[in-house]
């Protein structure tokens, strides 16, 4: 994906790449860096929640199969 003169320095393109570290947006004239930051990784989960689904509760089905 490219975005058309959005470079903050030389108001160049800049092309939305990936790599091992995440998202990018590297400048094609000036190459200009800016790496995207990844939502999930705000919000740090500390605690777990137990929640009480209700079972889904099964009937046990037997095959009935009558032997001839
Ligand atoms: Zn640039």
């Amino acid at each position: 994906m490219i975005y058309f003169k959005e470079c903050p320095k030389c108001h160049g393109d800049l092309l939305a790449g990936k790599d091992a570290d995440g998202q990018y947006l590297s400048c094609i004239q000036c190459g200009y860096l800016r790496d995207l930051l990844v939502e999930v990784a705000q919000a740090p989960v500390r605690e777990t929640f137990v929640i009480d689904a209700p079972k889904t509760v099964r009937k046990p089905r037997k095959k009935v199969r009558v032997a001839a």
